[in-house]
């Protein structure tokens, strides 16, 4: 029943609704980047591939890629998006330009371009800043621990800290990566070597290494994470981190087997997410699509004993959790904002968790604010109605 704060009553007919799936990690503007670069033998490779690839897209197809990765999020009821930035001359356009939450966390490197840390986080601080305020927020992505300095990272850190902002970044995501950090050794450490001071190489586990530079605490979502050392889970743990994997890109590199008991077992809250479409490989239904709905079912194949309903929280609570708006995103819940999607369903309530996971297209439609912000061909006359939501601007 209606309470007496309720707006309009939309009867949505044979449907279930799901909270917006919060997407914890994305590269929007590498959407069109889909079927481009090939898996590569070596994992530098890729990196090399997508350099170049970069270097030679314009301004227009960026913000053409952005836009097309955040439609299709919208399509497939994401709602909220972690996405990391590289383009930060057009950012306040892009932003501007979808209803999505968007959460843009800035990324920073400065290893091949030997800047100075101070003035790479300085500049990135005056871009974010400078950013007029919109349904999501704002946050700092030190890229990788191979790519960035040690200063960065503790620059990086104490900032996040000041600001209120969180942070994410890649780590331990390859074997080249963990060989580079725990023994000095391997194609990573050899392509990079000549390229950065490497006096931070040989001195434990990637998971070590931005622990020891005060990056896990603050608290970081800790992306990929596929190769743990020791005490590394626990320690992720203790400091507060989420760990966020991405199975379909996982599975286009062949990464080692994702520690999931292992975190679990710790008690690192986890999440599942999209990464980018430059490493996500095409299906048998065709080329790839940035949807979370298409990640959760190469998880379920993957990994078939992982219950639906623990993976609905992994792009729901979890991830919502990690950006620091528990009870405000990713659940339908009094307080929550009205963000949420659609799916037709005539089952049973018990089997809602599992039609999503299987689901394979767009959604009926995707509510964003109280406001339709995606409703499928053929939903339209059905949802001619609008949700109130009382709720203001959530910030970071
Ligand atoms: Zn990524």
């Amino acid at each position: 029943m209606a309470g007496p704060d309720a707006g309009p009553v939309v009867d949505l007919g044979e449907v279930a609704v799901f909270p917006g799936l919060v997407n914890a990690h994305a590269h929007l503007d590498y959407t069109a980047m889909a079927g481009l670069l090939v898996p590569p033998r070596e994992f530098p490779d890729w990196i090399k591939g997508i350099l170049t690839l970069k270097s030679q897209w314009t301004d227009a197809e960026f913000e053409a890629s952005w836009r097309l990765g955040a439609r299709q999020q919208l399509e497939s009821g994401t709602t909220t998006v972690a996405n990391i930035e590289t383009r930060a001359h057009q950012l306040a356009g892009l932003r501007a330009g979808t209803p999505l939450r968007i959460f843009s966390f800035l990324e920073m490197t400065g290893i091949r371009s030997g800047r100075e840390p101070e003035r790479i986080l300085g500049e990135a601080m005056e871009v974010l800043k400078g950013l007029p305020p919109n349904r999501g927020g704002v946050g700092l992505s030190p890229h990788a621990p191979y790519s960035t300095s040690p200063e960065l990272l503790r620059a990086v850190a104490a900032v996040a800290r000041r600001e209120g902002w969180r942070v994410t970044c890649h780590v331990a995501e390859s074997d080249p990566e963990f060989d580079m950090f725990m023994y000095r050794r391997g194609s990573l450490f050899s392509w990079l070597e000549p390229q950065r001071p490497c006096d931070d190489c040989g001195l434990g586990s990637p998971v070590q290494h931005v622990d020891r530079h005060g990056l896990l605490g603050s608290p970081l979502l800790a992306v990929h994470v596929n190769r743990l050392w020791g005490e590394d889970a626990w320690r992720l743990a203790a400091r507060g981190a989420s760990v966020v994997h991405c199975p379909r890109s996982h599975a286009y590199f062949g990464h080692p087997r994702f520690p999931r008991e292992e975190l679990t077992e710790a008690g690192v809250p986890i999440c599942i997410a999209t990464d980018s479409l430059g490493s996500t490989k095409a299906s048998r239904e065709g080329p790839p699509v940035l949807s979370l709905l298409d990640e959760l079912r190469a998880l379920a194949a993957a990994d078939p004993g992982l219950s639906p309903r623990r993976m609905l929280t992994e792009v729901t609570v979890q991830p919502a959790r990690a950006l620091g708006l528990k009870s405000v995103l990713g659940e339908l819940n009094t307080g929550a904002l009205a963000d949420l999607l659609v799916l037709p369903h005539a089952g049973s309530t018990g089997t809602v968790e599992e039609a999503l996971v299987h689901h394979r297209g767009p959604v009926a439609a995707t509510l964003i604010g109280g406001r339709w912000e995606w409703i499928a061909p053929g939903w339209d006359s059905l949802l001619s109605g609008s949700v109130h939501d009382p709720r203001s601007t959530p910030s970071p």
